[in-house]
Order: C-alpha cells, then structure tokens, then sequence
C-alpha cells in the first residue's frame, strides 16, 4: 500500500501530487485499486480549473509557447500544470515531455508542475491517465492545466475530448492549406493560433490569419463560442496577453451561460461509455468458454456454416 498524504495534495504539496501521479499511473492491480480510491476522495476537490489542450505540428513552437504562455500565467498568480498525452512514447521509449530541456525556465517555477506523458496505460490508455493526473493538479490547486499533444494517431481528438478549451497552433504559411492538421481538428479548434508572428514572418502571420478566418467562417459549429484566430510570437512573448484574454472570455461566457458545466458533464458521460465498452471486451475476452468457443465459431464463419452476428450473439451470451 502506497501511503499518500491527501491533506498535503490538497495544500498543494508537489512530493504528495508527484506520488500520487505516480500511484495512478502504476501497472500494479493493488495500486490501480487504490488509485481509484484515492480519486473518489478527492472529486469534491476537483473541478475548480480550466483545462486547456494544445496541439500543433512538431517544430510548430508548442514547448515554446507553453513555457511562454506558462511564464505568464505564473505572473498572474496563476498555479500551472502542464501535462502531455504522447502515444508515440511506448514506440520511442521517450515523451514529448521527457526531454528536461523543454520548458527550463519554466520547470523552475515553484507554481508550475510539468508532468511527461504516461508511458502507457491500460483501461482507457495513456489518456485515462492523463484525465487522472488532471484530477490531482485540480485537488492541489492548479488552476490552469495545459495538455501538450502532438498530431499523432488519436491524441488530439483524445485530448479535444478531457480539455475546456482546445487550440490548435499553427506556422505563418498561407499557402499551406492545412499544415498537416487534420480536416477533423479544424472542427474541434476553439482558437488557432499562428505562431512566430515576428521577424520577416509578420505580414505572412497576417496574411495567414485572414485565410484561416476565412476557413473557420466556413465550418460549422454548434456552439455559442466562434472560434478565434490569432498571432503570436512565443519566442519574443508577443500576443500572449491576447491569447490569455480569449481564453478568460471563454471561460466567463461559458460558466455563465451553462456550456463550461455542460461540456464536462458531456465528457465525463461520453469518457464512461468508453471504459464501459472497453471492460466488456475485456471481461468476455477473459472467459474461459469464451476463449474455447471463439476459434471454433471463427471456424465456421470462415467455413460459411453460421453468419459472424449468430456466431457474435453466441459468444455474448456466455457472459
Ligand atoms: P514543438 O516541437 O512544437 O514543441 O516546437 P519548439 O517549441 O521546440 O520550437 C521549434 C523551434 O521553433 C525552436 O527552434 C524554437 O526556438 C522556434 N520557435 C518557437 N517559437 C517561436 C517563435 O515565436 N518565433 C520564432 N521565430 N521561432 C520560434
């Protein structure tokens, strides 16, 4: 049994958080148990940030913008954690966050935690983790939490599915339809923002601004939020007050109209789903009669003996 101090977590003792992020990501039964325990405890004390997810090419200036952007919340009074959700990290033995070179400056803050992605999870993957982690920063008074994901397989919808507000960060290149960025996370964008807005890239940065505004006016979206398009230029700290106040009018808007709440309620149903789907097939993948049965079923569907939804429903109601 782990022993974590929960009272400590709260006040916002980081060897208290960092165990427990440590507890919630082990492989152990024991410990996944306990975890989830430990959760349950400490929901009253969750709920109280905004979450924020961010996402770009590789290059794009993401670590930059966050050390930026985090610098400058820390100078608010703001407590900042910044999480990542990597799935390439199992693959590459190392996380987008790994590197301690990242966010130096930042890393120092005593009001900032950098956590790297978990390096892998079982029910529900990497981001169930991240979701947990997520949890603890808000029981330990984080109240800005920034999700790092690069455009990689699922992530960013991963990620555009646990935040309050997602970003997408961009390069200043007009031509470049959509930089790579999928047509999908276009539609899910809260705000794009073009970075390295500076030097010989201004006028570009502008030029791209106005072509994305003109992209976004023409997605559809079904909320009461319209995306935003801005500039910024995170290695010289420009726009990034900008940036901050978008974000602060969202938040404001949206808890006062109902669609901060909503969204979470929305996530939280939608995340549940998930993870009831995923230990079902967990649960009849275990059963012993179902392990027997399956090949022999398979079999026969191969053979065209039965149809694969009478062979389905059979294994079903072994459970
Ligand atoms: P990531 O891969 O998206 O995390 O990108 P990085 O933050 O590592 O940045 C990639 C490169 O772009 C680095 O060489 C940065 O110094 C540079 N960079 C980041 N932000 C800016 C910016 O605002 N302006 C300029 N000119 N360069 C930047």
């Amino acid at each position: 049994m782990a022993v974590i101090d929960l009272n400590a977590l709260a006040e916002g003792n980081r060897r208290a958080l960092a165990k427990a992020i440590t507890l919630v990501e082990s492989k152990l039964d024991s410990h996944r148990e306990q975890a989830q325990h430990m959760l349950e405890q400490l929901l009253p004390k969750t709920g109280n940030s905004i979450r924020i997810g961010i996402t770009g090419i590789p290059g794009v200036g993401k670590s930059t913008f966050i050390e930026t952007f985090g610098l400058y919340l820390i100078a608010q009074g703001k407590k900042v954690a910044v999480l990542a959700v990597d799935p390439s990290s199992p693959l590459e033995g190392g996380s987008i966050l790994g590197d301690k070179t990242r966010m130096e400056m930042l890393s120092r803050e005593s009001n900032a935690f950098i956590r790297p992605s978990p390096s892998e999870g079982a029910l529900g993957g990497v981001a169930q983790k991240t979701r947990e982690t997520m949890l603890l920063c808000e029981a330990a008074g984080y109240d800005v939490i920034l999700v790092e994901t690069v455009g990689v397989g699922q992530s960013e919808y991963e990620v555009a599915g646990m935040v309050d507000f997602f970003m997408v960060l961009m390069l200043p290149n007009a031509g470049d339809e959509l930089q790579g960025i999928k047509k999908g996370i276009m539609e899910l964008a809260d705000a794009l923002v073009i970075n390295k807005a500076d030097g010989d890239s201004i006028n570009l940065a502008q030029q791209t601004c106005r072509h994305y505004k003109n992209a976004m006016n023409l997605l559809r979206h079904n909320s009461f939020w319209t995306p935003q398009v801005l500039s910024c230029s995170a290695q010289l700290k420009q726009g990034i007050d900008a940036v901050w106040g978008m974000i602060s009018n969202f938040h404001i808007d949206a808890t006062n109209n109902g669609a901060f709440a909503n969204k979470r309620t929305q996530q939280n149903k939608e995340w549940m789903q998930k993870l009831i789907t995923e230990l079902l097939a967990r649960k009849l993948n275990q059963n012993p009669q179902v392990r027997e049965l399956k090949p022999l079923l398979e079999q026969k569907v191969i053979k065209g003996e039965t149809t694969p939804l009478l062979a389905a429903q059979r294994l079903i109601e072994l459970l």
